[in-house]
């Protein structure tokens, strides 16, 4: 059997490449199993999704302790203590990480072994697709690091999941075509090992794993009014005060209550805790809101 575990943020589709991976390995003859652990249903919260797949009836549920594959796709979470990425990886375990940096470099910064390999799928998605969703792609370097699942079984899993939640034909395609490159870049590299299911486990058991995991961004130490949810952030939305007509849409708007007006009644942005959702720009009617993608220096 093999355990995939994805970890993204809200929003960013790890619900659906999980699921994207269990239909490409059943279309290919496996059994198949996967679901996702929300924590804060709130958009740029961590959150986790497990796929594990098998040529025998898979008997485990529940939270995938130790991954075969690791897919971090969204490399702030490195930073975030709270996230546990590297909860359970074992000597065997290929972890995938979505940046881009080197895996070279990513070792070095974070003091980590393994087998690590690194891809940047957020350019991937944002030239193919124009939109930092990272489902199709999370879901192609996965399948391909399993060894057990063609290009054609995945471009048909992204095809029936995709329409299943009425993505329109077109970002369909999209999604198919950077699936495709994303598949390609991905290195053909074999897991060695693969902890194999407990013959006594003949009855679903969830295994406990303690509520920071479940939970990580409302419950976990280190999440108080101290949090900053600054790093969730790809991109950075930036005022142009010169054209602003301080009508305050987006004070109004921002879900985070991160924009305040200044003694002349001009918007600020309070960057240590906008986590980019970008609806101010959305909602701003001057259209004088830019955005620009962040990029985290280590
Ligand atoms: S992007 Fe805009 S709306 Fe979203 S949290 Fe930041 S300031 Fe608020
Ligand atoms: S919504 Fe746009 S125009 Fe209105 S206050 Fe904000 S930045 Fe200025």
């Amino acid at each position: 059997m093999k355990r995939i575990r994805f970890h993204g943020r809200g929003g960013q589709g790890m619900k659906t490449a999980s699921r994207i991976v269990g239909t490409a390995s059943f279309l290919e003859g496996y059994i198949a199993q996967d679901c996702p652990v929300y924590g804060a249903e709130r958009r740029g919260a961590p959150i986790q999704a497990y796929t594990r797949v098998s040529k025998n009836p898979i008997l485990e549920r529940g939270v995938i302790v130790h991954p075969d594959i690791t897919i971090i796709a969204d490399e702030t979470l490195l930073d975030d203590r709270t996230a546990n990425v590297f909860q359970g990886v074992y000597g065997g375990t290929i972890t995938m990480i979505n940046t881009h940096y080197s895996s070279a470099h990513v070792r070095e910064r974070f003091g980590i072994s393994g087998k690590i390999v690194t891809l940047d799928m957020t350019d991937i998605v944002l030239t193919q697709i124009g939109k930092p969703v990272l489902s199709s792609v999370a879901a192609a370097s996965a399948s391909k690091l399993t060894g057990m699942v063609t290009r054609q079984s995945l471009k048909e899993a992204i095809v029936r999941e995709l329409f299943s939640v009425d993505i329109p034909k077109e970002v369909v395609k999209k999604n198919v075509e950077a699936a495709l490159i994303c598949f390609d870049r991905t290195p053909d590299i074999h897991i060695d090992h693969s902890e194999p299911m407990k013959e006594d486990n003949t009855f679903v058991k969830l295994e406990y794993s303690g509520p920071y995991l479940g939970t990580p961004s409302t419950y976990a130490r280190g999440n108080t009014v101290l949090k900053k949810t600054g790093n969730w952030r790809l991109f950075k939305p930036v005022i142009d005060h010169e054209r602003c007509s301080r009508c305050r849409a987006c004070f109004v708007h921002c879900p985070h209550s991160c924009i305040s007006l200044d003694t002349a009644g001009y918007p600020r942005i309070d960057y240590e805790n906008c986590k980019g959702c970008l609806i101010c720009l959305e909602e701003c009617p001057k259209k004088v809101i830019l955005k620009k993608r962040e990029v985290r220096e280590w």
